[in-house]
């Protein structure tokens, strides 16, 4: 896969797990990164003193953190290539518990965030020979699963989302795609692998025979966002060891 050399890109949740997958895979192949994610500490212990990186610590549901994250790019590394907008929560609970404070938040994280901060890069992307948006979705974007019917309603609308960018902003040459990644070992998943009925479920769920890696997550989002996938558009990817099919 090719590409990614002196690229400029933004990934949100980049301080753990699959940004911070993403943001490494990005770095080694040769681009420059702005990795934004509330956690500071994070975000420093992991990228402080290396080349190519500007951590900048926001909550992506803030009012103004789009202008912010958009701004930074800009000066920092003069445009926006790629657009990774990974930061996602996922909080849970029996429906009829659910709170609207916890519909709030977590539309405003994995949806809301995704909708201001793209329209925030749209211009500079435009200005780019090779424009990416990738969004975290997730095997949720297709099925459900018990007790996380907000999140599952959230990954629905990155899916949507995606695809109606898709159709607004292919005139501009931006590709706009989605990830569906299934149960992956990351700090999100970890409280629901403590559960080792769950842990077993997706083990077996998946005809591959195990959980993912923040790795292999990161790969497919590198061939979205690489040269080779730039008629690949408004589509959502699997990386879920064939979870979705195993009926
Ligand atoms: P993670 O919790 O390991 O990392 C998420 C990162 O996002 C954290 O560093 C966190 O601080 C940051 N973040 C959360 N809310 C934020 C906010 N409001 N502003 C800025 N940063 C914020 O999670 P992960 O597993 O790497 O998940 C990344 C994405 O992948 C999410 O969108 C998630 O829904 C999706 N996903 C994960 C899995 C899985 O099994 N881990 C499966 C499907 C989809």
């Amino acid at each position: 896969m090719s590409g990614f050399s002196d690229r400029n890109a933004i990934v949100t949740g980049a301080a753990n797990g699959i940004g911070r997958a993403i943001s490494d895979a990005l770095l080694a192949a040769g681009g420059r990164v702005v990795a934004v994610d509330l956690a500071e500490q994070d975000l420093l212990q992991h990228f402080e003193g290396r080349n190519n990186v500007t951590c900048l610590a926001t909550d992506v549901a803030d009012d103004e953190a789009p202008e912010q994250i958009v701004e930074t790019a800009v000066e920092t590394y003069g445009g926006i290539d790629f657009l990774v907008n990974n930061a996602g929560i996922a909080i849970g609970g029996p429906f009829e518990e659910l709170t609207d404070e916890q519909w709030d938040l977590i539309m405003g994280v994995n949806v809301r965030s995704i909708f201001r901060l793209s329209r925030a890069a749209v211009p500079y992307l435009k200005q780019s020979d090779a424009p990416r948006i990738v969004n975290l979705g997730s095997i949720m974007s297709d099925m459900a699963g018990p007790n996380l019917s907000i999140y599952g309603a959230s990954k629905h609308a990155v899916a949507g989302l995606t695809k109606g960018m898709a159709v607004d902003l292919g005139r501009f040459g931006i590709t706009v795609n989605y990830l569906q990644p299934g149960s992956i070992i990351t700090r999100m998943s970890e409280p629901f692998m403590e559960d080792p009925e769950f842990k077993a479920y997706w083990e077996n769920k998946a005809p591959i025979g195990r959980l993912g890696e923040a790795e292999e997550v990161a790969a497919a989002a590198m061939f979205l966002l690489s040269e080779e996938a730039r008629f690949v558009s408004g589509t959502g990817l699997n990386v879920d060891g064939g979870a979705i099919v195993n009926f």
